[in-house]
């Protein structure tokens, strides 16, 4: 049973005017976040914390990312309502969701297959309707490109040129880039003459991106 409570409510919107106060401006991304409910995408044992501004488990070894984190991707990406948005790294859907409700028409990958199938489930339960593909998302989706925009949801160790050429022209990539534990959030634009252009967001610490689907457990 899905319940978003009063309560649930008043907290969310705590947690969105903390991550605006951290610098998210854009409000198309603050009232998106406001309308998802997160703790629907957090496992039992962490709900009392889903309006906390962090990131938790979500099964397979794998992380919500932190809501301010997902702020800041979703105001980097510049969506308009109608554009075609890859995302790497489905993970919980709640990423997905925040896309979905910014008027994208999102498609999304997936490398963990219980991962894959909790979020498909979850995001028809609340009515969104985004493709999610399992799979390895260093191929990208080749078969809907080009897209508006690419989000890697997960650390990319090296400069993915199967996806930059999946980008438009005019198009954003957005990732958190490095082999490291620590990451920089870059934002890629691609210029109508096909050239590129690379903006620096600060440090994270995303789950490394890796190769392949997971072995079937
Ligand atoms: N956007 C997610 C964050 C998930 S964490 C959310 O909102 O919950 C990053 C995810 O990237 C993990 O689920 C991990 O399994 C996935 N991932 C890692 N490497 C991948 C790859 N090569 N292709 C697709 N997904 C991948």
């Amino acid at each position: 049973m899905l319940e978003d409570s009063y309560r649930h409510k008043g907290l969310r919107k705590k947690l969105v005017e903390e991550i605006g106060s951290m610098g998210i401006t854009d409000k198309k991304v603050l009232d998106a976040m406001n309308a998802v409910p997160r703790h629907y995408f957090l496992t039992s044992a962490f709900l009392e914390f889903a309006y906390n501004n962090k990131a938790f488990q979500i099964g397979e070894d794998q992380t919500i990312s932190h809501p301010y984190t997902v702020g800041l991707q979703s105001s980097l990406l510049q969506i308009e309502p109608g554009m075609k948005v890859l995302e790497i790294g489905t993970g919980s859907g709640y990423q997905c969701a925040v896309l979905c409700e910014l008027g994208a028409k999102v498609y999304s990958i997936e490398r963990h297959r219980p991962l894959h199938i909790n979020s498909k489930k979850l995001l028809e339960k609340m009515g969104y309707k985004p493709y999610l593909s399992y799979g390895d998302g260093f191929k990208g989706l080749p078969a809907f490109a080009p897209f508006d925009r690419i989000l890697f949801t997960c650390a990319v160790p090296k400069l993915p040129d199967t996806l930059l050429m999946q980008l438009k022209p005019g198009g954003i990539l957005v990732m958190p880039f490095g082999e490291g534990d620590i990451q920089k959030m870059m934002a890629i634009k691609e210029q109508e003459d096909g050239s590129f252009t690379t903006t620096y967001h600060g440090d994270f610490s995303f789950v490394p991106m890796l190769e392949k689907r997971a072995a079937k457990k």
